[in-house]
């Protein structure tokens, strides 16, 4: 197990992309880090210089002690599983998860204590004598894992492993990954596009775009505080809500906005220097309450109901105020009807505002 550094990263590449702008952190021993951001972020790219099969433009990485920057592949006590898990389809399950140890000069009494270990903790046992074409897309997933576990690295890498698998079993391979991680304690790096996917599996997640570190930080923190616009935007579904306007001050503050406006009826002082400027003001769906149904709360502005769409145990909302879009959930006995006027509210606690200009949250 390692600790894994990176300080001040930059990846350049040859015909002068950058694709990481500069990246400092650490991930924790035994920790389970995601890194997530939009196609064409630099997740990748961060991870493959981990991995060191991208070279490093600038800055320091380590493994454990050990600066790695010049390291090869095979020297960084590391073990990487991709989206493609290209399985020797001519080998034996067994065959494949003992391949590499062979590789290595491994003795087989080892190599089959560490192929029973990871079969056993993969639910593989029945299947060690089949072929690659004889198991589901799952199995084959767990095989690749499996290939990765017997060779105890001190670092996990996976790229997307479950992208090639269908929802269902999306879910469940998304599940045995943190019963492995749990179970075997390894550091492990996780890039994802998905967001469901790093909401639930990440310790911790990284959140890129264009190169850049946004947010670093425990799932919840990246929902209830996310740093900016872009991480309130890309985490959560459906999106969070966004009214913009310029804050008055008149009765309490409000958000006057292109069409109607928007009780804030906070006097935070944070707020202060933005009165009589450009404001954002974010509520996520579920805090964007009904006051039909929450009758509690306090109305603070009307839009029209277009769709009302039940998703499982909850509806989903779709409005419209003026030019904007919103979507509010529900719970499922809301008696709500598409084509009708409703009444809005929130809680002040559950609102974030952003700063127009630099995009960044306003803590009040
Ligand atoms: P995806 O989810 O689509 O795989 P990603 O976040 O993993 O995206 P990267 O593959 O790390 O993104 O790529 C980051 C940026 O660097 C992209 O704009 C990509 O086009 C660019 N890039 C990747 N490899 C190279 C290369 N060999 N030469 C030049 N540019 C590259």
């Amino acid at each position: 197990m390692a600790v894994v550094r990176l300080e001040k990263v930059r990846k350049v590449y040859p015909n002068g992309h950058v694709a990481l702008k500069e990246a400092s952190f650490e991930i924790a021993d035994g920790e389970l880090l995601v890194l997530v951001g939009p196609s064409g972020c630099g997740k990748t790219t961060l991870l493959r210089m981990i991995a060191g099969l991208e070279s490093i433009s600038g800055g320091t990485l380590s493994i454990g002690d050990r600066v790695v920057n010049d390291v090869p592949p095979k020297d960084r006590d590391i073990a990487m599983v991709f989206q493609n898990y290209a399985l020797y389809p001519h080998m034996t399950v067994r065959e494949n998860l003992g391949f590499g140890l062979r590789l290595r000069g491994v003795d087989k009494a080892e190599i089959d204590r560490r192929v029973a270990g990871a079969s056993d903790m993969l639910g593989l046992d029945e299947r060690l004598d089949h072929r690659p074409a004889a198991l589901s897309g799952g199995q084959r997933q767990r095989v690749a894992l499996g290939r990765a576990m017997v060779r105890d690295p001190s670092v996990f890498l996976l790229d997307e492993p479950l992208s090639n698998l269908d929802a269902k079993l999306r879910l469940s391979t998304r599940v045995e990954i943190a019963r492995i991680h749990r179970r075997v304690g390894a550091t492990m790096v996780y890039v994802t596009h998905d967001q469901i996917e790093a909401m639930t599996l990440g310790q911790r997640i990284v959140v890129l775009n264009g190169g850049v570190i946004q947010q670093l930080d425990t799932p919840m923190n990246l929902y209830n505080k996310p740093a900016n616009l872009f991480v309130a935007g890309f985490l959560g579904s459906p999106a969070m809500n966004l009214f913009h306007g310029t804050l008055r001050r008149a009765d309490g503050l409000r958000l006057e906005m292109k069409d109607g406006s928007l009780a804030l009826a906070t006097e935070a002082a944070a707020l202060d220097p933005y009165i009589d400027k450009p404001l954002i003001v974010g509520v996520r769906p579920e805090d964007l309450l009904t006051v039909s149904d929450h009758p509690g709360v306090d109305a603070r502005l009307q839009a029209h109901v277009d769709v009302v769409e039940p998703v499982g145990n909850e509806v989903f909302l779709n409005m419209r105020h003026g030019s904007e879009e919103l979507v509010s959930r529900v719970p499922p006995h809301s008696t709500v009807q598409p084509d009708s006027d409703v009444a809005l509210g929130f809680h002040l606690e559950r609102v974030h505002f952003f700063d127009p200009e630099s995009t960044l949250r306003i803590d009040v």
